[in-house]
Order: C-alpha cells, then structure tokens, then sequence
C-alpha cells in the first residue's frame, strides 16, 4: 500500500505545520503517487481529473526544492489560461505561507505589461502564467529562464487545445536541458506522448482512476 501520511515524506517542520494547517490532512492518490518522485527531482507525466489535488501534487515538491540562497526564478508553471494561473499562484502561496519569503508571481495575457515588469526587476522564485505572455517577456529580455530547475506543464492537454504547442517548445528549449519536467493533464492524445517524448527524460508514470 502506497503511504498517503504527508509526514511520511522528507518535507520541512514548517511545510508539515502549513499542511496541517490548510486542514490537508493526507495525500490524494494523485499526491500519494506523484510526490516521492517528484521531490527526488525526476521527471513526472500524470493523468489525473480535474479536483484530484494536482497544483499541491507538484506544488509541495517544488516549494521544497527551491534554492532560497538564489533570488532568482528557479520553477516556471505554464497554465492555458489567466484564470488556472491566477488558481495555481494562489495555492502555491498558501502551500508557501510558512515557508519564508518565497515569491510567487503570476504573469498572464490580457493584463497590462508594466506592473507584470515592475514586478519581474523585483525578482522571484516562481513564475506561473500562460505561455504566450510568459513568451513575451522572455523576448522583451526581462524574464531569464537559464536558472529554471522545474518546468511545470498544467494542463497540458487544454494548452495543446489552445494552440500553445510551439509557445511550450519555445520556452522549454530555452531553459536548462538538465531540468525536471512535469506534466500533468486531465488526458493523453497523441500531442500529449510527443510533448512527453521531446521534452522530458524517463519520466514517472502515474495514472489515477477517475472514479472513486
Ligand atoms: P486539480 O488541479 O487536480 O484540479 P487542485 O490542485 O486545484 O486540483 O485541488 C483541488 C482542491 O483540493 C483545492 O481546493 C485544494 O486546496 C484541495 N486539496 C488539495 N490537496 C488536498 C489534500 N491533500 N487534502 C485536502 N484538500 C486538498
Ligand atoms: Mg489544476
């Protein structure tokens, strides 16, 4: 049996009080399976529905892989739209809440370019935002991706929808070849495996059931 006991994981006193506190009192499946892979920083492909806990699956073990020395952006969380950015930014800062000074910042289209590169010159640790905007701001040269350590692709069967193939390529060539890679989405057409081919290397397999 697979052990759904956070503290069962090698996770800071501060991220297990922050747990406990947000009334996470043990791992869903989806967690259970992704999060002892991904804190060992390997490369992770998970099909799991919509409400199964996904951001948290990914979310714990970047937080807690992030280098608080370097104020620098170590993780990018590519999302397909402004509203699942603005979900997953707002997680991961409830699941950093006790950790100190980890910044989050959240980069979307539709949005005016000004505070988003007012924001970028004060530095962070983790950016989430949809591709094509994040996109621009690598070509306007204000947001490096040569220190990303983990590349999160959420939702990645919605972004091949939206037609952020190329975007997702782009930016996933720009960032270093060592890096992890994560991929979470809700299904797995053919785009899917050959994201996964090009852009991850031996990466964990988890499936969960989409009944309960
Ligand atoms: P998904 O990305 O799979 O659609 P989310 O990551 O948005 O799911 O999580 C769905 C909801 O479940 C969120 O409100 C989140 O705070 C909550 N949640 C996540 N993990 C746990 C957990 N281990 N225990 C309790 N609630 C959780
Ligand atoms: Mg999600």
């Amino acid at each position: 049996m697979i052990d759904t006991r956070f503290s069962s994981l090698p996770l800071s006193g501060e991220m297990l009080a922050n747990l406990d506190s947000l009334g996470y009192k043990s791992m869903t499946p989806v967690q259970a399976q992704s999060l002892p892979h991904v804190l060992k920083g390997k490369d992770l492909i998970a099909r799991a529905k919509t409400g199964s806990g996904k951001t948290a699956a990914f979310g714990i073990g970047l937080l807690s892989r992030l280098n608080m020395r370097k104020y620098r952006v170590q993780t990018l969380v590519l999302c397909p739209t402004r509203e699942l950015a603005d979900q997953v930014g707002k997680e991961l800062r409830r699941l950093a809440r006790f950790t100190h000074n980890i910044k989050v910042l959240t980069l979307c289209g539709g949005m005016p370019f000004g505070p988003q590169i007012a924001s970028l010159e004060h530095g962070a640790h983790i950016v989430v935002g949809t591709p094509g905007r994040i996109q621009e701001h690598v070509r306007k040269g204000k947001l490096k991706l040569n220190d990303i350590s983990t590349l999160v692709l959420d939702e990645a069967d919605r972004m091949l929808d939206m037609g952020f193939r190329d975007a997702i390529a782009d930016l996933a060539e720009q960032t270093p070849s060592n890096r992890q890679t994560l991929l979470f989405s809700a299904t797995y057409p053919e785009g899917i495996q050959e994201i996964s081919r090009d852009f991850q290397r031996s990466p964990v397999k988890v499936e969960v059931e989409s009944h309960h």
